[in-house]
């Protein structure tokens, strides 16, 4: 036991991110929500997943919604729904969660690593320029760009889908880390030609298990995303129009995503003043991240830039402060990605941010002075 007099300082643990504190907000309401669907037993495909597609129609100003279970299986349904495969390049950023590479190396198309911008951590549109030419020079087909939105920031469609449209290259926007920023006043769900999101549980807006969801308002890929969620079926389960997987949502999910829903924006607004605070206590010791004048961000996580980042990761942990490197190990260094190709020029902001990032606990319902203590110890860590 530790004499409570000999420690001066409050070393209680501190969430990274708290999801009992968002249930102790509307956990009556979630479990009478999820007893409504044991009670009616449409235990796929329910009631409440007609409802949240509806919802988050709403929400996106997408003209369609497709459901499915989890952000994997949306990029790889994307990937499907528009038949790319073998000889097909599709660049991303290196900078991302393992998934971005994955779905289009699952299909047989070919990644090619991009590098990103050393403020926002978005793909580089000179770096992704570059890159198109080396897909040429190896016979690969241009096919899709996935800008990824990291940390909950859009990433610049606008840049990105200019270069992309002169070389007949489609955008799939992976804002798994994103759902719910703005693009230039644009709700994420609109940016991209199909933009796919992630309901895993510790991202902003996340179910009590895997689920996803895809985004498009070009109806024939719609058509196609739907018959690809289960098993390529046509009009009837006799009938199959093109190769597809399980990739449907479940009822129970959908009610609790639901509930959330019904306090995301408050949710989104607490973030924002969460990560203002931050900035304000921080900005002059580490490199805060910078959020363009014309988005927002959902603030999946709140990430400095510092050379000395191995130093507050130690700092923090002997006080009992949770912190995470997103990402330790670009993909493009990861074996069973080695062998596919890198824009020109490499990756030098990529291989920079991978030894000098810290992600600090972030979640609404993070404390004033949880967060001073969090503040406080990076602080004391640079000193
Ligand atoms: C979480 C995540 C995914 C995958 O989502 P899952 O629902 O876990 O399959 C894809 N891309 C990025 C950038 C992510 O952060």
């Amino acid at each position: 036991m530790r004499d409570s007099a000999t420690a001066p300082i409050d070393v209680s643990a501190i969430a990274f991110i708290d999801l009992a504190a968002q249930r102790a907000r509307i956990g009556a309401r979630m479990d009478a929500a999820i007893a409504r669907v044991l009670a009616h037993g449409g235990f796929i495909m329910g009631p409440e997943v007609a409802e949240v597609e509806r919802k988050l129609t709403q929400r996106s100003g997408a003209k369609h919604v497709i459901s499915c279970s989890s952000g994997t299986t949306a990029i790889v349904m994307a990937l499907m729904a528009r038949d790319v495969g073998r000889g097909d390049a599709v660049f991303l950023p290196s900078f991302t969660f393992t998934a971005t590479a994955e779905a289009p190396a699952i299909l047989g198309a070919t990644p090619i690593f991009v590098d990103v911008l050393p403020d926002t951590f978005d793909l580089d549109p000179a770096s992704f320029e570059r890159a198109i030419t080396v897909a040429k020079q190896t016979g690969l087909r241009p096919a899709c760009v996935m800008p990824v939105d990291l940390f909950g920031q859009p990433a610049d469609y606008d840049a990105i889908d200019a270069i992309a449209k002169q070389h007949g290259i489609w955008t799939l926007g992976d804002a798994a880390q994103s759902f719910g920023a703005y693009y230039k006043g644009w709700a994420l769900g609109t940016c991209a030609d199909v933009t796919a999101t992630s309901f895993y549980p510790s991202k902003p807006l996340g179910c009590y298990g895997d689920g996803g969801a895809l985004f498009t308002d070009d109806d024939e890929t719609a058509k196609r995303l739907r018959q690809v969620r289960i098993h390529g079926q046509g009009h009837d389960r006799n009938e199959n129009v093109r190769i597809g997987l399980t990739g449907r949502f479940d009822s129970i999910q959908a009610a609790v995503l639901l509930e959330k829903l019904a306090i995301f924006d408050d949710e989104c607004n607490a973030r924002n003043a969460i990560a203002a605070r931050y900035t304000a206590g921080l900005k002059d010791v580490v490199t805060t991240p910078n959020v363009r004048r014309d988005c927002t961000s959902v603030w999946a996580q709140y990430t400095v830039v510092s050379p000395r980042r191995d130093r507050i990761a130690a700092t923090l942990q002997a006080q009992n402060i949770p912190t995470a490197i997103h990402y330790l190990k670009p993909i493009h260094g990861q074996p069973p990605y080695r062998g596919f190709p890198v824009t020109p020029g490499g990756l030098p902001v990529t291989e920079r941010l991978s030894q000098e990032v810290i992600s600090l606990p972030m979640h609404p319902y993070l404390t004033a002075e949880a967060q001073a203590r969090v503040i406080a110890a990076v602080r004391a860590a640079l000193a």
